[in-house]
């Protein structure tokens, strides 16, 4: 992983693309629709790679 900068969540209309490389994917607050958009009952607080993957969050939530 070469993306050491990491920028707050982008999304658009309260929904944003996830999969299982997100953090939100094991997430209790993420609505998670692998393929589709997915949503945060937080508003997506985190923050996300170079690459729009999400790498931390201080609302996660282990769903396991
Ligand atoms: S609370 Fe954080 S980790 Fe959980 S779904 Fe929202 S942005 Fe992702």
């Amino acid at each position: 992983m070469v993306n050491d900068q990491l920028m707050p969540i982008t999304f658009s209309g309260g929904v944003k693309s996830v999969s299982d490389d997100d953090l939100c994917a094991t997430c209790k607050n993420c609505q998670y629709v692998p393929g589709e958009m997915s949503e945060c009952s937080l508003n997506w607080p985190g923050n996300e790679d170079g690459d729009g993957y999400v790498q931390e969050c201080a609302e996660f939530k282990s769903v396991a």
